[in-house]
């Protein structure tokens, strides 16, 4: 459903801060003509100017870094230490791409036996973004400031529920010195989101978010013959192999889990632990879980935020009520919290099988779900069980046997000893239901760009 305007509303205590209207039709026509426009300039600087104005970008962002964390925390409820590292994160990915990126643009030499031939990365063209609320500078850095370096300019639909994000992430661009149209925002229904895209001047849409936002843009793209790159959701396992260094992994446990209120697409949601290490692991988690002390998310001593938005709260909890109805087990938690604001009791779900809501779904949200397995083939087949396929992690004292299992697993990244993250230089991206293509480093630098050969004879 498509949200009628775009509100700062502040999940801790639901009040409304901030509305902007929607623009659409030829107002939003005005703005893809302008990124068209300013993509006939931005494409003729060299890749250096361009990685300036990035690298300039990454300097303010942590310039503005209380304000940007303020933000963050005001839209979407993230833990105010959390917004600062996310801002420290944005920063660093387009300080990354300023200074190296226009490495990536050089031409490749092909080897042929008569004359020359090489392969020029040149831009496409204007690009639509469509973004997610749950790390609202991250996501958005990750496709704009690869793609500025490229030469391509970037339009911004970013959710409807972070406004003042969006608009404080244009005018980081424009105070940076991108020419008017290198970065656009656009406050815009999902109407119009299928329209831009047919628009003759756009080259490419890039959406991070859930499944059903992905096949509508991809559906959209794919009827206008555009490339489309979708990051969307995921259910990823944390796979236990022995019970070394327990309490280090039950603290990546948790943190993978948790981090960001468990609202990550790569957040570690089923926990699939080898026999010998079951008990003491779930107490572990369990006790972890008991000790978050809920409440405001700009407080610097809170350490459970509450959800997004009342809505995601309430869907959480429909899952997991669903499937302790369906014959699972509540090791802790599953409810809300009795808290004003969007809350959720850290939830920990055992005894979960096929065919039960929080075995097949995403849980985005404080709630974990933990499966005791026999051995390594047990593990990672419940681990290649699921529609989606983004991240993984695998926790071993041997390396080597945890190299095995995690190189067993179907993701499009797996970690061994380590929750999955992400840093610059690293891609990201997922299979199956968790979409396809890649954001950052040389394979995110490959996505929209035409790669031209010339054939010199
Ligand atoms: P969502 O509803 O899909 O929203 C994401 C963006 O898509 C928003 O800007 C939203 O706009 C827009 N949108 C939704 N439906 C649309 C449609 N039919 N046409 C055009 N645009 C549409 O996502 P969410 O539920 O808020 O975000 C959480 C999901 O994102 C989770 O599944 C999570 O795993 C996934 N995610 C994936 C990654 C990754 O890198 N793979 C990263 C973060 C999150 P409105 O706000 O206006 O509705």
């Amino acid at each position: 459903q498509s949200k009628q305007t775009f509100a700062t509303v502040n999940p801790y205590n639901g009040e409304t801060v901030a509305e902007y209207p929607m623009i659409e039709g030829a107002e939003v026509d005005a703005r893809v003509d302008g990124a068209h426009r300013a993509f006939g300039t931005w494409r003729e600087r060299t890749a250096e100017e361009r990685g300036a104005v990035v690298g300039r970008a990454a300097e303010l962002m942590r310039d503005r870094k209380e304000e940007l964390a303020g933000l963050i925390t005001l839209e979407m409820g993230k833990l105010i230490g959390e917004s600062r590292g996310e801002v420290d994160l944005a920063a660093s990915i387009l300080a990354y791409y300023g200074e190296k990126g226009p490495g990536f643009t050089k031409p490749e030499p092909l080897d042929v036996g008569e004359g020359e031939a090489y392969i020029k990365h040149e831009p496409v063209g204007v690009l639509l973004g469509v973004m997610p609320w749950n790390f609202p500078l991250y996501q958005v850095v990750r496709f704009a400031g690869p793609n500025l370096v490229l030469g391509n300019t970037v339009m911004v639909k970013h959710a409807a529920n972070c406004p003042q994000s969006a608009l404080a992430l244009e005018k980081l661009f424009v105070d940076a010195g991108a020419p008017e149209g290198a970065y656009t925002n656009l406050f815009m229904n999902h109407d119009e989101v299928a329209r831009v895209i047919g628009s003759p001047h756009v080259r490419g849409a890039s959406l991070t978010g859930s499944e059903r936002a992905g096949s509508a843009l991809a559906e959209a793209a794919g009827r206008n013959m555009k490339k489309s790159l979708l990051e969307l959701g995921g259910s990823d396992a944390f796979i236990v192999l022995d019970a070394e260094n327990l309490d280090r992994t039950v603290g990546a446990a948790v943190a993978a889990r948790l981090g960001n209120t468990g609202q990550s697409c790569v957040a570690a949601k089923r926990f699939i632990v080898l026999d010998e290490a079951y008990d003491a692991f779930v107490e572990g988690m369990r006790a972890a879980f008991a000790r978050l002390v809920p409440g405001d998310p700009a407080a610097e001593t809170t350490t459970l935020g509450p959800l997004s938005t009342e809505k995601a709260a309430a869907d959480l909890v429909r899952q997991i009520q669903d499937t302790v109805d369906q014959g699972a087990t509540v090791v802790i938690g599953g409810g809300r919290l009795d808290h004003p604001g969007a809350f959720v009791e850290p939830t920990i779900l055992a005894d979960v099988a096929p065919g039960m809501r929080a075995y097949a779904e995403e849980l985005f949200g404080p709630a974990a779900v933990v499966y005791r397995v026999a051995d390594e083939d047990e593990a990672v087949a419940l681990a290649n069980d699921s529609e989606f396929g983004l991240g993984g992690s695998v926790f071993c004292a041997d390396v080597e046997r945890a190299r095995k299992v995690a190189e067993r697993v179907e993701t499009g990244m797996i970690w061994v000893n380590h929750p999955t993250g992400t840093q610059p230089d690293l891609p990201f991206g997922g299979i199956k239901r968790s979409g396809y293509g890649r954001e950052l480093s040389a394979l995110g630098m490959r996505e929209f760009v035409n790669q031209k050969l010339v054939r010199v004879l």
